[in-house]
């Protein structure tokens, strides 16, 4: 299994994870990214790269 993590002291909420995720994991509450749906996570690692605060973690 997968694990999402998301360092909420670097996330802006700026949504960028929300689209760029093929399977839907993330979901902006109170302006913080929420892997809601990390069971679902495929390890393309796309959030990874493509956050611009380097948030996320994808660890196999
Ligand atoms: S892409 Fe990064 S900074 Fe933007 S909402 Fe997702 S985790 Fe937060
Ligand atoms: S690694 Fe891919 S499937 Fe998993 S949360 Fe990130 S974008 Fe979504």
């Amino acid at each position: 299994m997968v694990e999402v993590k998301v360092d909420h002291d670097k996330c802006t909420g700026c949504g960028t994870c929300v689209e760029v995720c093929p399977v839907g994991v993330f979901e902006i509450q109170n302006e913080k990214s929420v892997p809601v749906n990390e069971s679902e996570c495929l390890a393309c690692r796309a959030c990874e790269a493509q956050c611009p605060e380097a948030a996320i973690e994808i660890i196999e």
